[in-house]
């Protein structure tokens, strides 16, 4: 929120003399005061909670639910706020409602770049079974055997790609490698080169054959 967004934020909040803060800005459809930010991953936020956060300098984890001492959901006096230790939000109603990043279910943790390569193993995983490899390597296998390479990997000739040593062995972590992808494509490469010469000389001989018959 930039200060010109809480100096807006705090127009809004009107004191009463019966001790709550109201707030008059917009409401959503539970009641709560909202407010509009356009700060990813939440650009609308819900006041009791923001000002909660503010006042008290913390970030809550987003299974802990801001309730009102006074029952009434647009006070936004802090000394009227408070977090129930026994009554937070069930995991079933926050997970499926959340927007933006959940570092908390991520299988491999908040590091954004295991993050990106554990998609990447998965895909790889996935890859591997529909081709009928078998796959023994765990991620911390895929982890270790990328080591600190893994900004060279990509689709370059001199980007780095992981193989089998042996490519009828198995994926498993003593025969896989990290080889430059110039390297890992030569033999497909000829492979390529043969059929596409095998094709052309069967167009060939078509043409031929059609000439002749003709
Ligand atoms: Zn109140």
């Amino acid at each position: 929120m930039t200060p010109y967004q809480l100096k807006q934020f705090k127009s809004k909040i009107q004191i009463l003399d019966a001790g709550c803060h109201i707030w008059t800005g917009s409401v959503d459809t539970h009641g709560y005061g909202s407010f509009y930010t356009g700060d990813a991953p939440r650009p609308t936020i819900k006041v009791h909670r923001w000002w909660y956060e503010y006042t008290h300098n913390v970030q809550l984890p987003p299974w802990s639910a801001v309730h009102h001492y006074c029952g009434n959901r647009i006070c936004v006096n802090a000394d009227h706020l408070y977090i129930h230790k026994n009554r937070v939000i069930r995991p079933s109603s926050y997970i499926n409602k959340q927007k933006g990043p959940r570092p908390h279910m991520w299988k491999q943790g908040p590091n954004p770049i295991h993050k990106e390569m554990n998609m990447s193993f998965l895909r790889m995983r996935a890859q591997c079974k529909f081709r009928k490899e078998p796959f023994h390597l765990t991620f911390q296998d895929y982890l270790e055997i990328w080591g600190d390479s893994w900004s060279q990997r990509g689709r370059t000739e001199g980007s780095l790609n992981m193989t089998r040593k042996d490519p009828m062995g198995e994926w498993t972590r003593d025969n896989s490698v990290l080889v430059l992808r110039k390297k890992n494509l030569e033999p497909w490469r000829s492979k390529a080169r043969m059929a596409t010469v095998r094709k052309r000389q069967m167009e060939k001989d078509k043409l031929n054959t059609n000439g002749s018959g003709g």
